[in-house]
């Protein structure tokens, strides 16, 4: 054990109500693991909060010690910024808490939620609010770079239904920040990730969902990947906005509704997510079937949450990832062909290259009312890269990086800072664009020595 794990435990053990965990005691190895296996640090000590009082003491031995500091939402971003080596982390996986208030449609959420935490709260009462698609995903990391889901054609990012937040400084202090209390902070955190405070109660606007929603998958060959991609292009374009379709192109899972024979070809899928009446659904999805022809389909009402984890079984923890992304405002033929190209050169079986549609209400937003700025991006294009051995790591990185070079003169300027890898901090500023200058400002007012700096860094 490191002396600083030592001082760690002995100092925060009496200040705090949360568990001081280090190396070589029990549950510290199962701490340290994230969702992406390709990360492997070690902290002088991970700290399960339990409230947030435990925070700013943690602050305080990090400073005083010299000490890194990072912060664990439910550690799925795949830069690996949830943890550190050889300092202080401040874990909130006990604090999952999610407190509805059905009658003004809001929700109050620990940072440990995750989507499925929030998604299970508040559909007990048919509502809910914007998230991403893996209902295993952190609520705190995901809102605070931005968030995207099924609902938000319809009801914009997570930021956008983000109310007011319970902060803790660099300084250790409490603070609120909503649009009349420290609305610089607000502003700044919308979007500006992790760089500004410890977020410790998240509140939420929420909206009239399901429970039940029409939802599921029509998977085309993928010799047919260039009809299906033009006339899905053109389909989203008059597509009412509770419709949501994006696109997938790997190789076909072993689905039940795919003849055998398919499992593990390249194919093209579209699932579909319709929040509306669900005897329009029908009517709404007919045309994809004379996209081209499908190998299989299936569709049908089901409860909102469980829809929200479909796709968990392949995003599962413990592989290797790599990601790279880029934003469009539009799928040009030149794009399509990039996509088609790299889609047909997986070099692991879990790759894949997947479009998100965000084409809606994130729109009708000015790039300036908050940090998170790309509110021309109608798409945003993941490359996601997945293998399990280390072996592979080279292939399967250099497939990602040409593919995001390839396709580079199509996209529009800017990048989602929640799909950013731990090397692309150069990408940081322009990931902000015309936002970056005042970021960097509240960066100094708030965090100007930097403590805050795991994560995608706005140098003070
Ligand atoms: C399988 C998978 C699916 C995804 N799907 C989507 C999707 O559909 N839509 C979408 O928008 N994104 C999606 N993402 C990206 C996701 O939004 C980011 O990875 C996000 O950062 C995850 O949040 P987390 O809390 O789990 O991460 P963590 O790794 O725990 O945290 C990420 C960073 O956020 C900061 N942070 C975390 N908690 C706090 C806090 N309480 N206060 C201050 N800073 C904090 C820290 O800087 C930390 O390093 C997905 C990611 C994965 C792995």
């Amino acid at each position: 054990m490191t002396t600083q794990s030592l001082k760690a435990r002995e100092e925060l053990e009496g200040r705090i109500k949360g568990n001081v965990l280090i190396p070589e005691g029990s549950g510290y190895e199962e701490a340290r693991q994230i969702w992406n296996a390709m990360i492997d640090r070690r902290p002088a000590a991970i700290v399960q909060c339990v409230e947030a009082d435990d925070v700013p003491p943690l602050i305080r031995f990090a400073k005083e010690n010299g000490l890194e500091l990072s912060i664990r939402g439910a550690g799925h971003n795949i830069a690996g910024n949830a943890l550190c080596d050889n300092g202080i982390t401040i874990d909130f996986s006990r604090m999952k808490n999610v407190r509805v208030d059905v009658g003004k449609k809001r929700a109050y959420v620990e940072p440990g939620a995750t989507l499925a935490d929030l998604d299970e709260a508040t559909q007990a009462h048919g509502l809910a609010t914007p998230v991403g698609i893996n209902s295993t995903t952190g609520i705190a990391g995901l809102t605070l770079g931005g968030g995207f889901g099924w609902l938000t054609r319809k009801y914009g990012m997570t930021i956008d239904n983000l109310l007011s937040v319970d902060m803790i400084t660099a300084e250790g202090e409490k603070i609120g920040a909503s649009e009349t209390d420290n609305a610089d902070l607000f502003w700044a955190i919308r979007g500006g990730g992790g760089n500004f405070g410890v977020v410790t109660q998240f509140e939420f606007q929420l909206f009239p969902v399901g429970p039940e929603i029409f939802a599921g998958l029509i998977v085309f060959p993928f010799i047919q990947a260039k009809q299906i991609l033009n006339k899905y292009r053109q389909f989203v374009e008059s597509a009412p906005e509770d419709l949501n379709i994006w696109v997938v192109l790997r190789k076909a899972p072993p689905l039940p509704f795919l003849p055998a024979n398919v499992h593990g070809k390249e194919v093209v899928v579209l699932p579909v997510f319709y929040s509306g009446a669900a005897a329009e659904a029908e009517k709404l999805i007919a045309p994809l079937r004379a996209f081209g022809k499908a190998h299989g389909e299936h569709f049908g009402a089901q409860p909102y949450v469980a829809w929200q984890k479909a796709f968990d079984p392949l995003l599962t923890p413990g592989a290797r990832n790599y990601w790279k992304s880029h934003n469009f405002t539009g799928l040009g033929d030149a794009a399509l062909n990039s996509i088609i190209e790299f889609a047909g050169r997986l070099p692991s079986p879990q790759c894949e290259i997947f479009i998100g549609l965000i084409a809606g209400a994130p729109n009708r937003v000015p790039p300036g009312a908050m940090a998170y700025g790309h509110r021309d991006a109608r798409f945003v294009l993941n490359v996601h890269s997945r293998w399990e051995d280390a072996k592979e790591d080279q292939k399967c990185i250099g497939w990602a990086r040409e593919f995001f070079r390839a396709s580079e003169p199509y996209a529009s300027a800017g990048a989602y800072v929640n799909f950013m890898t731990a090397e692309e901090g150069d990408r940081v500023a322009a990931a902000y664009g015309s936002n970056y200058d005042r970021l960097r400002e509240i960066k100094n007012r708030y965090d100007p020595k930097n403590v805050f700096h795991l994560n995608q860094n706005i140098k003070p």
